[in-house]
């Protein structure tokens, strides 16, 4: 999506998991654990993958994308589908996504990834968009101004 940033990718954490469970230091049921909530989420919002459980390796991965952000008010915490973040990325200054791998057969489920999406995201351009401090040059904020009205 165009206006994705600053993504925390959780694969490591994951296999860390992954791990812990072959070594036998926990258990599957401290792994598979997805709520009923999570699980309707899943059921209803969810995004099918082609990724084989980790766990079980009978079912496909289910993505849920939760949302959270102070515009989305009573929206925010909800599960949306993945069509509906692209337009929720143009309405909206900045939310943060989370995106949870659910099993539906044996209730495994992880963080996969977060990231923000939003109109906010547009106004950056390039590579200079992790400005990370928030210094910004003096006068950079008309420059940049000139510079979408030049793009349309
Ligand atoms: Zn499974």
């Amino acid at each position: 999506m165009r206006t994705q940033r600053q993504v925390v990718d959780y694969s490591l954490q994951k296999r860390a998991v992954l791990r812990e469970l072959l070594a036998g230091r926990v258990g599957t049921y401290d792994v598979c654990d997805a709520s009923p909530y999570l699980k309707n989420a899943a059921r209803f919002h969810g995004e099918p993958t082609e990724q084989r459980c980790p766990i079980c390796r009978s079912e496909n991965l289910t993505h849920v994308h939760y949302i959270y952000g102070d515009e989305l008010k009573q929206s925010a915490g909800q599960a949306r589908t993945l069509a509906e973040l692209p337009v929720l990325a143009m309405t909206l200054r900045e939310f943060q996504v989370f995106v949870v791998e659910v099993c539906l057969g044996c209730d495994w489920n992880h963080l996969v990834e977060q990231f923000l999406l939003g109109r906010d995201g547009l106004a950056e351009g390039g590579p200079e968009q992790g400005a990370v401090g928030g210094v910004s040059a003096p006068g950079a904020g008309p420059a940049q101004g000139r510079r979408r009205e030049a793009q349309r």
